[in-house]
């Protein structure tokens, strides 16, 4: 089932993302290039909740109207005119009973991966990226996917309250059942006061490396962001986990559990360009973006705007040429 109205603007009518084609069907899925999808799920969060209602807000925070004109202004192309871009709307997730949500998840991106597209998944909060990574990761048996996690917090902690599924906790399940390598994650913006030391030993051991917020403000974003390409090189795809806690709460209020003294949206939004168009992606997951606690859908423009980053720098990849282009449109 494919709905499409060429008419609509932003505040009206069906809220996929940047309204996008809505294809609820995974057969009708063919011949996509990205499918953008919402993993609803907050059952795991250890503080602030409304992270389900991100996927809503992500999808909307544009004043653009349908069958989008989106040149990026920098790149000089337009993700909308050279990618087919669907949106297979959300997983069948069940209120209170957050496992059954991760199972769902991970059988739509697993969907997605069958139809040859680039799946893009709007949380939720970060135990999401359990199940979505974990379908990709399966698509490179020999450990060749590298995964790129921009958070303030490390979520490799063994549980939460005994909970496992935990958004806490993602990261190290996913190293410690083997479905990732520690030495292809590669974590950006880590501040405050977690991990404790447990967590970090852990990763040393695993091979684990991180680029903390403190690195961040001494080197600046793109000297962090060459070495990370230096971190994943060898990897044969890489998922981008964005969990939009590593921007600063006055960037990013509305997620559950904010950390002050963190990146700024130009920061993240150049980091992943640049990280897309120098490595293409598997996909990306978009997280903890919780619009309750969100003011003037500050923090659901700046998920969406990630995306769209992501997108454009997926467009230049598939056109070829340059990875700066030399006519931009100012
Ligand atoms: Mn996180
Ligand atoms: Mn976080």
């Amino acid at each position: 089932m494919k709905i499409n109205r060429s008419w609509e603007p932003a505040y009206a009518g069906a809220t996929t993302f940047l309204k996008v084609p809505l294809v609820l069907e995974p057969s009708e899925l063919a011949g996509a290039d990205v499918v953008v999808m919402g993993a609803p799920v907050d059952d795991f969060v250890t503080y602030r909740p409304g992270a389900r209602f991100g996927p809503r807000a992500i999808r909307t925070a544009y004043d653009g109207g349908s069958d989008p004109e989106m040149p990026h202004m920098d790149l000089g192309i337009d993700p909308f005119e050279v990618l087919t871009i669907f949106d297979h709307g959300d997983a069948e997730v069940v209120p209170g009973d957050g496992r059954a949500g991760h199972a769902a998840i991970g059988r739509m991106v697993d969907g997605i991966l069958d139809a040859g597209a680039i799946p893009i998944v709007l949380g939720g909060d970060h135990s999401i990226s359990y199940p979505d990574i974990s379908a990709v990761a399966a698509r490179y048996p020999s450990g060749g996917l590298a995964v790129v996690q921009f958070d303030t917090h490390a979520d490799t902690a063994t549980e939460n309250w005994g909970v496992k599924e935990s958004h806490g906790t993602p990261f190290r399940r996913l190293v410690d059942e083997g479905l990732i390598r520690g030495s292809r994650l590669v974590q950006i913006g880590l501040r405050g006061y977690w991990p404790y030391k447990e967590e970090f030993d852990w990763a040393r051991a695993e091979g684990v490396r991180w680029h903390r917020m403190e690195e961040v403000i001494d080197r600046g974003i793109d000297a962090v962001i060459d070495d990370v390409l230096t971190d994943i090189e060898g990897a044969e795809a890489v998922w981008l986990s964005v969990d939009i806690d590593v921007l600063d709460p006055g960037f990013a209020p509305g997620t559950g559990t904010p950390e002050p003294g963190g990146m700024n949206t130009r920061e993240l939004l150049r980091a992943v360009r640049r990280l897309a168009l120098a490595r293409g992606m598997a996909g990306m997951d978009v997280v903890e973006v919780s619009p309750p606690y969100d003011h003037a859908d500050i923090t659901a423009m700046a998920a969406n705007r990630v995306v769209l980053e992501a997108l454009s720098a997926l467009a230049l990849n598939r056109r070829g040429g340059p990875p700066m282009p030399q006519e931009p449109l100012a």
